[in-house]
């Protein structure tokens, strides 16, 4: 039964579409023309990561120089944008817009000014911890401990600046650490609700209401181990986000798809070379690891429809949320 008179591609193509996450390993010398993987199916903002915990801050600044040189040189198809303004312009030139975000306050090295020199730069949206536990939080793949006193600064500072703060990646008590702490709405770019499938990075049902109580929004994660058995089909996506819905509300879910278009990176030699980050018994090692991708955005919202959702909602899940979060988190 639908709810809808609009067409479901007429909405997907009227729709302002927001995908919190890229899952692109950060590498200076990555060629990214694969942007244009996000651009051809209709997505009109992105965050892509520079950096995560597991490289050294010097690499985390080297990629951000690197992307940040090809999106000025390829201002045609591409705007790197800093505020909704730039965004709403760069939708309008039919161009994609791309911020960056960081996994993991490594990138800091211990030093809290760090974060003004990301944010002048292009940060955006920054994630505590990267599976492991840091100086400033603690990791989902590590014992759970809370925000450090470094790491409550760093919100405050994130919030002073307007960077979005993402718990996604991190334990549950600094999850709800974060939450408690920040002034402005908080999000988990790219994580699913564990209710649905079983798996450390993805969240419990405290976790999604403590979001949903910021004011935040929780992106579905389309990694197929994330998902499912490695199960990436748009009935599976759906599942995620009826589920996060009927808990929280349709104005608390979003996209992160975390997805990686196919590039010449050997996934399998970045796992071993450091496998505490990514631990036995997580089915990392699946082999052949699947992604649901933006561009199955089309199908995704014909399922919206048909699981009843109204347009507003469905609006809301393409970008509006996300979209929100920013315009309190950004100024
Ligand atoms: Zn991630």
């Amino acid at each position: 039964m639908t709810n809808t008179s609009i067409s479901p591609a007429d909405l997907y193509t009227d729709a302002f579409v927001w995908d919190a996450h890229a899952g692109v390993f950060p590498d200076p010398a990555i060629d990214l023309n694969l942007l244009n993987s996000w651009r051809d199916c209709g997505v009109n903002y992105l965050s892509i990561n520079v950096g995560f915990d597991v490289m050294d801050w010097q690499q985390t600044l080297k990629t951000l120089a690197s992307y940040r040189h090809w999106l000025l040189s390829q201002t045609e198809h591409f705007a790197l944008v800093g505020t909704l303004e730039d965004i709403t312009l760069a939708t309008q030139q039919g161009k994609l817009a791309v911020s960056f975000d960081i996994e993991g306050m490594n990138a800091l090295n211990g030093d809290i000014n760090m974060l003004s020199i990301y944010h002048a730069l292009g940060v955006r949206q920054m994630l505590f911890a990267y599976n492991l536990n840091n100086d400033a939080a603690g990791g989902c793949h590590d014992s759970d401990i809370g925000l450090t006193d470094f790491g409550r600064d760093i919100v405050h500072e994130m919030n002073r600046l307007g960077i979005i703060v993402d718990c996604s990646h991190a334990s549950l008590h600094t999850t709800l650490d974060i939450m408690a702490e920040s002034s402005k709405p908080v999000v988990f770019s790219h994580s699913n609700p564990v209710s649905i499938w079983q798996h450390q990075r993805n969240i419990l049902n405290q976790q999604i209401k403590a979001c949903a109580q910021t004011g935040g929004v929780i992106g579905i994660n389309g990694m197929g181990i994330f998902l499912g058995e490695n199960d990436v089909s748009t009935r599976t996506v759906l599942k995620h986000i009826c589920y996060v819905t009927e808990l929280v509300g349709a104005e608390h879910v979003g996209f992160g798809f975390d997805y990686t278009p196919n590039v010449e990176v050997d996934i399998g030699i970045i796992l071993s070379s450091r496998p505490d980050y990514w631990p036995a018994g997580q089915r990392y090692d699946t082999p052949e690891i699947k992604h649901a991708e933006p561009s199955q955005l089309p199908e995704i919202v014909e399922g919206l429809i048909g699981c009843g959702f109204d347009e507003n909602e469905i609006r809301g899940f393409l970008g509006e949320n996300f979209r929100r979060v920013a315009s309190l988190s950004w100024t």
